[in-house]
């Protein structure tokens, strides 16, 4: 197993071209939010907007659309239920605060049966894999699963330790072919070949919403055309560095989550 350190984080990080133009640094769609929940999207989205992505779309319920647009207006929207062309977005993330019910549900099979490409399964979809679990085997290859310690159970069985959880999520990564991010206090990393602990992040992050923002920053990765393991790499120790510079200002009972998408710019200098 490998620390993820500075340096492994410098050389696996791109520095944007001077003249580069939204185009170049794709269209993330995120399927996030619902009635009580907005906010799991609109923090999601923010936090994949702080971390270059072109353009984003979110895909939430219409009738949540005006807390969307005064908080985030940077972001596009299509609306739950509505026919959907997804075939010209560059990367795609499901889950934060969708709920699990027969909708939700359909939602994640439709894109299961429609995207091709490495996904973000976080939250919510996860829960839904974990009551359905044939459709972990259709997932696209080398998609991200982002469970915490109570997803990661709910989908792969009950566990007695942290080690026992690590083994288990080399054995479903490479099983699966799927990169597994199992979140915590040092976040483990894997893709069953290859293994990471995170170095990045603290208890100040121990909060909702944190995750929401954690699967919007790998989204943007993804939508620039990074590997999915890269993007995994890169987007949980920027999450966990953007909270430590928080530290400079906030105690870890103070800190918001929204804070730390705000020090996404500090972070990004110190791996440049
Ligand atoms: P979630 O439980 O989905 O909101 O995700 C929580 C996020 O915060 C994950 O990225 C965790 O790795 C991170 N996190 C939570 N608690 C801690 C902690 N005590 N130290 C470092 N990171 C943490
Ligand atoms: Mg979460």
């Amino acid at each position: 197993m490998t620390k993820l350190d500075i340096n492994s984080i410098q050389k696996i990080f791109q520095k944007r071209a001077p003249n580069s133009h939204k185009g170049n640094h794709g269209h993330a769609l995120i399927i996030a939010g619902s009635k009580s929940k907005i906010g799991a999207a609109i923090i999601c989205a923010k936090a994949c907007l702080r971390s270059g992505a072109g353009l984003v779309t979110l895909n939430i319920p219409k009738k949540e659309r005006i807390a969307l647009f005064s908080s985030v207006p940077e972001a596009m929207t299509e609306f739950r239920g509505e026919k959907k062309n997804w075939t010209s977005f560059n990367s795609f993330a499901i889950g934060p605060g969708i709920g699990t019910n027969k909708s939700a549900t359909n939602l994640l099979r439709l894109l299961i049966t429609n995207v091709k490409i490495p996904t973000v399964f976080d939250a919510d979809a996860l829960n839904i894999l974990a009551k359905n679990q044939h459709e972990l085997l259709n997932l696209p290859q080398k998609s991200i699963l982002t469970p915490h310690v109570k997803e990661f159970d709910r989908l792969f069985g009950k566990h007695d330790s942290e080690s026992e959880r690590r083994i288990t999520a080399s054995t479903k990564a490479k099983e699966l072919h799927l990169i597994i991010i199992l979140k915590g206090h040092k976040s483990f990393i894997t893709d069953g070949e290859k293994s990471f602990e995170n170095t990045t992040g603290n208890s100040g992050l121990a909060k909702g919403g944190s995750g929401d923002a954690l699967t919007g920053i790998i989204t943007a990765f993804l939508a620039q055309g990074y590997e999915p393991l890269n993007a995994a790499l890169l987007g949980v120790y920027i999450h966990g560095l953007a909270a430590d510079i928080t530290l400079e200002t906030q105690s870890p009972e103070s800190m918001l989550i929204t804070d730390v998408i705000d020090n996404l710019g500090r972070a990004f200098k110190k791996i440049q």
